[in-house]
């Protein structure tokens, strides 16, 4: 009989690292099913993903626009009646470091069903994301853990955490190599009149860059600065777009023609401008990894990164949020001086495939 493997999603970044289980399933004998918790409900934010990658979750939870509490909570209980009414499964898959994830591992825990933390061992040491915290009760509740890099292996060994641990590498570069062909039709170069590597493509949405007043006027300020470089391409994460609209300051950036500001974009979309940027800034986990993949240069404007790889070996580099650092690694990567990079071992496109190996 079939195994049973069911992947637990919210997020948008959640989709994209699971797009391959489904079809491949079968030649495993496994029978997968997706199961979307909603914490990330909207077209641009959930559903866009879904058509893209003809993805369809099998049961849908419903906890959007809750409290991060109600949400956990929801996902706990609606989990368990979902597996009352259909049956526990072999194994339950949370990938990454969200709310539904930690609500995952919670209700595998307390149900007895193995757990499979993907992308597991990722560590920032900052204590005041949630995100790591998200991630440490998942890489202790889970059975099994699939880490993309050996910091991975490392963080696991060092917390003494008993999990059986595997470096499987990366399930989003497994969805970007599949999806080369889709990428390269994208007309969304010829769509905004952008140039190969004549445009920065940028995304912020952490909360330390985004909540606060005196961080969206330094955002505003740097943004502007850099369409005095080149044209500055910036897809807004929903929480940016709201934060600058309610303290007045997003018509600064929509009346500069040099910025091209719209809400989130489709993947495929998203992939062509990062495959043709010149460089990408950006606050995001995932995009330190596709641009280190791409051999894009990257500029993570954070303190951390829980992916030092792509820093080590990558195209990656964390810069403080000002302006003046900024500009000077622009104008190197515009130089050609800019640090070259290389891409880990196992971002080949073949983790999910080594994934259903291993169990
Ligand atoms: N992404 C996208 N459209 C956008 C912005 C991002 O498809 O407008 C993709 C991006 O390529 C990456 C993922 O969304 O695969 C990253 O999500 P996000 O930055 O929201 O999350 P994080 O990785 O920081 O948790």
């Amino acid at each position: 009989m079939a195994k049973k493997l069911y992947i637990l999603i919210g997020t948008r970044p959640n989709f994209i690292k699971v797009t391959r289980f489904k079809e491949l399933a079968a030649n495993y004998n496994f029978e997968v099913k997706i199961i979307h918790t909603g914490q990330h409900f909207d077209d641009n934010m959930a559903n866009i993903f879904f058509d893209q990658f003809n993805l369809k979750p099998d049961y849908f939870l419903e906890v959007g626009g809750m409290s991060p509490n109600s949400q956990v909570a929801h996902i706990i209980l609606k989990l368990e009646g979902l597996f009352h009414e259909i049956g526990k499964p072999d194994y339950l898959m949370v990938p990454g470091d969200v709310n539904s994830t930690l609500a995952g591992a919670i209700a595998a825990n307390k149900m007895e069903v193995k757990l499979i933390h993907l992308e597991s061992g990722l560590r920032s040491f900052d204590k005041k994301m949630p995100e790591e915290h998200n991630r440490i009760v998942a890489d202790n509740l889970a059975q099994i853990c699939m880490v993309t890099e050996p910091s991975g292996l490392e963080n696991i060994k060092n917390e003494n955490i008993q999990a059986a641990t595997y470096h499987v590498g990366n399930t989003m570069i497994d969805t970007l190599v599949k999806h080369e062909p889709d990428i390269d039709q994208s007309t969304v170069l010829d769509d905004l009149n952008l140039e190969d590597g004549e445009f920065i493509l940028c995304t912020f949405h952490r909360p330390s860059n985004v909540d606060e007043k005196e961080q969206l006027s330094k955002l505003v300020s740097l943004l502007t600065a850099l369409s005095k470089v080149k044209k500055v391409v910036v897809p807004l994460h929903p929480r940016t777009t709201k934060m600058l609209k309610e303290k007045g300051m997003y018509s600064a950036i929509e009346v500069n023609e040099q910025i091209i500001v719209s809400g989130p974009i489709g993947y495929f979309e998203f992939q062509k401008l990062i495959k043709h940027s010149l460089v990408v800034i950006t606050d995001s986990g995932g995009i330190q990894e596709e641009t280190t993949f791409r051999q894009v240069s990257c500029l993570t404007v954070r303190e951390n990164t829980e992916r030092p790889i792509t820093i080590t070996e990558g195209t990656n580099t964390l810069v403080k949020f000002e302006e003046e650092v900024i500009l000077g690694f622009v104008n190197q990567i515009v130089n050609k001086t800019y640090k070259t990079g290389t891409v880990p071992q196992f971002w080949d496109g073949h983790t999910t495939e080594r994934i259903f190996e291993i169990l």
